[in-house]
């Protein structure tokens, strides 16, 4: 995948635009869910055999299943920074902190007929709103640059307090609410009495006008398809409670199926959705690793003759002095440059001589045998080859044959100062015992080459007296 494709995809997948996929199978989800509600309805009174261990596994189901999505919208919170994402994370802490607040207080669920209704009922009165609030502080949009991130707190100070005040808000809720809606909703003579039925078909509603709400936003993002989702499985599951008449009859199973489904679809569609977030990561990394590595071609190769570059000579040559030094070895270096180029040019165009510069430096580098030999382009119609471990003899005959190469080439220089053909001239300076630096070296090179110009061009010199040179 190209790394263009990510511009403007957001790093998080769950704040960016669904795929179509996503659209339909959420589509397919939700007309499965009214579909199903509408099958179901009618037989909402029939009874059943009651399962009390049920209430129990639904309730702690229910709580985990919050409790992850919870963790998610915080974590995205903290990225974010956006309100919205800050009330769903305090949304779905409600449902497992009432747990917690009622087995404190009650015992653990399952003997109790009717605490799963009650803390279902609870959480479904809740949520709604949250999700209402969410819509209205602009879903999870991106707001890193606004208010929210307190700029003087520090990020761990930042996570407790936010954490801190919608535990202890959902706590306060859980703490009030709860022992309303178990006294409000508990059966009379067996029967769920007339407030439970209003309580379910009212947060049907608040359910159905956050459906509404998150289908008109104008962009909506992968969270908010499932918390559509979300919206249509708690409707159902609430209207069918609605409909129901006593504890563990058809409706009031049929409806905490479908609270099952409104508490794990999101869950897993966020799961599913990172899992797959990771994979589409890697690509990404695999992406730039190989364009960091075209870049790094880019920038150390000329993109003329394909050689290394300037950039590239003077990292290498620095290297290479380094390690010749260390290990008291010879380092030669020739500088080359094209004898009467300019000429050239005047007489065959630039163009030309763009390509007479590709073939010279074909020329150089197939001279290079030795895998640590380079030869660059030094800049302009000038060259270097860098000779690591070799005496002055065995660069001279380097240099040598360099010269040859490019005189096979044979190509036409007619204002050329040597003869017919293109010719180079070249300095060779050696990598001397004392403390001479990289930049001795260059100038003694180019001092070697000014030597080989003023001498008549076409040949290889060096600034060494001989004696030197043959000590070298
Ligand atoms: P000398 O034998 O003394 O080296 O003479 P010269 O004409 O080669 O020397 P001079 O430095 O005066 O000219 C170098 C010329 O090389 C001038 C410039 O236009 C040409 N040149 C430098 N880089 C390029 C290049 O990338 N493409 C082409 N076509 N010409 C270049
Ligand atoms: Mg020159
Ligand atoms: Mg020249």
């Amino acid at each position: 995948m190209s790394l263009l494709n990510y511009e403007g995809s957001g790093l998080f997948a769950f704040t960016g635009a669904p795929s179509r996929l996503e659209f339909r199978i959420a589509g397919a989800v939700c007309a499965i869910i009214v579909v199903l509600l509408v099958l179901a309805t009618p037989f909402a009174r029939i009874p059943l055999p009651p399962a009390p261990a049920f209430v129990g596994a639904y309730a702690a189901w229910f709580a985990l299943a919050e409790a992850v999505i919870a963790f998610l919208m915080f974590a995205l919170f903290l990225n974010y920074r956006s309100p919205g994402l800050f009330a769903l994370a305090a949304g779905s802490l409600l449902m497992p902190l009432a747990l917690v607040f009622y087995i404190s207080t009650h015992g653990f669920p399952s003997p109790r007929p009717t605490a799963g209704s009650g803390l279902a009922t609870l959480w479904g009165a809740g949520f709604p709103f949250f999700v209402l609030l969410y819509v209205g502080l602009g879903g999870s949009s991106d707001r890193r640059d606004r208010i929210w991130r307190p700029a003087t707190w520090r990020p761990s100070v930042q996570v407790a307090a936010f954490i801190g005040v919608s535990i202890v808000t959902c706590a306060a809720l859980g703490a009030v609410i709860t022992p309303v809606s178990l006294s409000v909703m508990a059966p009379k003579g067996g029967r769920w009495p007339v407030a439970y039925h209003v309580v379910c078909f009212v947060v049907a509603l608040a359910a159905g006008i956050s459906f509404a709400a998150l289908a008109l936003r104008r962009s909506r993002s992968v969270l908010d398809l499932w918390l559509m989702v979300e919206m249509a499985a708690l409707g159902a599951d609430l209207t069918l409670n609605g409909f129901s008449d006593v504890q563990y009859d058809f409706g009031w199973y049929a409806g905490r199926a479908f609270g099952l489904v409104a508490a794990s679809s999101l869950l897993l569609a966020l799961l599913i959705e990172s899992a797959a977030h990771y994979g589409r990561l890697a690509e990404l990394n695999e992406a730039l690793v190989v364009s960091n590595r075209a870049l790094e071609h880019l920038s150390l190769h000329d993109g003329l003759t394909g050689l290394p570059n300037r950039r590239y000579f003077d990292t290498y040559l620095g290297r290479q002095v380094l390690l010749m030094r260390r290990r008291q070895q010879n380092l030669a270096l020739v500088l080359i440059d094209v004898d009467s180029f300019k000429a050239y040019n005047d007489l065959y165009g630039h163009q030309a001589g763009d390509e007479c510069l590709s073939r010279v430096a074909v020329a150089l580098k197939s001279c290079c045998r030795r895998p640590a030999e380079m030869a660059a382009r030094y800049g302009g119609e000038e060259f270097a080859l860098i000779l690591p471990d070799t005496d002055f003899a065995s660069a001279m005959r380097v240099a040598e044959s360099a010269r040859e190469a490019v005189l096979k080439l044979k190509a036409p220089h007619s204002g050329s100062a040597t003869g017919s053909i293109v010719s180079i001239s070249g300095g060779i300076a050696m990598l001397g015992r004392g403390d001479a630096g990289l930049e001795e070296l260059i100038a003694q090179a180019d001092e070697a080459l000014f030597i080989a110009k003023t001498n008549g061009r076409n040949q290889m010199a060096s600034a060494l007296p001989a004696d030197q040179a043959r000590r070298a």
